[in-house]
């Protein structure tokens, strides 16, 4: 016979032991939705063109064609050069009375071309990159890599490219040594053996025809790069690509229970959110969706949670709503603001279990992960949320049949890291982080449980509601 848990215990709940059949059945149905986007979604400029089309999609319209004061239940949305979106729905009380977040950023570990890629050497023609974001260097080799961005000809015409990722597509790849040959490679620690300069990528071998000149498989890339795209070398300089693994979202397991695909940081929470927003009508409090650049690197540059993007934002909501500039009311609106930074967090993987504290530690399937604190020796760096508004949070879910669990980034000293969590509080308001649990975080191939993101879907839903 189970033995019975104590009704004045913490218990953390299993999600898919607790959904109704319907439940079961839509949770599996958001995560193909969800497959479908991440497909689509593979850079930070991808995403925030699906997440635009999609809320245009849900009535939201550009903040710049609302003609006249927004007014409740208004859905208005700003794409911000491309790589940030922001997305509101107009409450029924004033802004004064605050706005209720939800926070998630778009970008997500890759590698970059150098502004000079191209090179030739020994018959191969090679891309040299730069690494974007905490990865583990050996996780990018014997990889097939897809490439994505955007180029800007000499007469100031762009182009799109987005090649690697449909049947038929080749692919690029940066290659290992054999392991027969590999005894002093498995010998260094593994940041000597896979030093970020070495992450080169094979793009041709097959010679121009001019035999006149030099480096002739380099020659023949630029032909076929200028017949294809009408692109000469000088153009990759200003070009923004990026190297992404070449491997569709699939569902992992016998029974299909999870997703394993590139890029669940953090696009996990931004299809949560989004799928969120889909259903918020006529809120009592103005309901605020971020989507942000840039996490992955310091949250810097003008796309960035850093930058003003979200003041601006706010500062346009206010200004439309009231008809006047008042950069009081912008303040008190702001600190009257309560958020959630949905961002992942580490999920228990019984392989390294002995790297986080199992009793503070999230659970895939198990729900929302709330976690209080973030940060790296002594909470540096951390939001670290006020019991109030975490008592609050957890009120909400509980009323709202939101499972949740906790969470903590490993072990005490063990590492950590960070989230836009403390650029939210910054103007004021509360905020604590609310997201999935992760395995495989920052790797090609990371795995969610598809019940986590379900309930992270009704979490955001009830917070933005409430
Ligand atoms: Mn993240
Ligand atoms: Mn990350």
């Amino acid at each position: 016979m189970a033995e019975k848990s104590s009704a004045l215990a913490y218990n953390r709940k299993t999600v898919w032991e607790h959904l109704t059949g319907q439940e079961k059945q839509e949770a599996m149905n958001l995560a193909e939705d969800y497959k479908v986007f991440l497909s689509r979604a593979k850079t930070e400029r991808e995403s925030a063109a699906l997440v635009a089309e999609q809320a245009q999609n849900m009535g939201f319209i550009p903040l710049e064609s609302v003609k006249g004061h927004l007014k409740p239940g208004d859905r208005i949305y700003r794409l911000v050069k491309g790589k940030s979106v922001l997305l509101a729905v107009m409450g029924g009380c004033p802004v004064t009375e605050g706005f209720n977040v939800v926070g998630a950023h778009i970008d997500s570990p890759r590698l970059d071309l150098k502004v000079h890629p191209l090179f030739e050497d020994e018959g191969l023609a090679l891309l040299k990159t730069h690494y974007y974001g905490g990865i583990k260097k050996y996780h990018w080799l014997a990889l097939p890599l897809a490439l994505h961005g955007v180029v800007y000809r000499g007469d100031g015409s762009g182009v799109e490219i987005r090649m690697g990722d449909e049947a038929g597509d080749p692919v690029f790849t940066i290659t290992d040594l054999l392991p027969h040959l590999a005894r002093q490679q498995m010998e260094k620690n593994v940041n000597e053996a896979f030093p970020g300069e070495n992450l080169r990528v094979i793009c041709g071998s097959l010679p121009a025809e001019n035999t006149d000149i030099k480096n002739r498989v380099k020659e023949n890339i630029l032909l076929l790069l200028h017949d294809k795209y009408g692109l000469t070398e000088t153009d990759l300089v200003t070009a923004e690509l990026e190297l992404v693994p070449a491997i569709p979202p699939r569902d992992v397991g016998f029974d299909r229970s999870m997703v394993g695909a590139y890029g669940q940081d953090d696009r996990v929470c931004a299809y949560a959110q989004l799928a969120a927003m889909a259903g918020i009508v006529s809120p009592p409090r103005t309901a605020v969706a971020i989507f942000t650049d840039k996490e992955e690197i310091g949250s810097v540059g003008n796309t960035g949670m850093q930058s003003s993007l979200f003041l601006d934002f706010t500062a346009e909501l206010v200004e439309r709503s009231t008809g006047v500039y008042n950069e009081l009311l912008l303040r008190r609106a702001l600190s009257a603001s309560c958020g959630l930074s949905a961002d992942v967090n580490v999920a228990l993987d019984p392989g390294f279990a002995d790297t986080v504290e199992k009793d503070n530690t999230a659970r895939l399937g198990c729900g929302a992960v709330l976690t209080k604190y973030t940060g790296a020796r002594g909470k540096s760096g951390s939001n670290d949320a006020h019991a109030e508004f975490l008592s609050r949070v957890v009120r909400i879910f509980d009323s709202r049949k939101v499972i949740w669990q906790t969470g903590e980034l490993g072990k005490v000293d063990q590492g950590g890291g960070g989230t836009i969590a403390y650029m939210m509080a910054a103007h004021g308001m509360d905020v604590v982080d609310c997201g999935v649990g992760l395995l495989g975080m920052h790797s090609p191939f990371e795995v969610t449980h598809k019940a986590d993101l379900y309930m992270a879907a009704r979490g955001y839903a009830a917070f933005l509601q409430e």
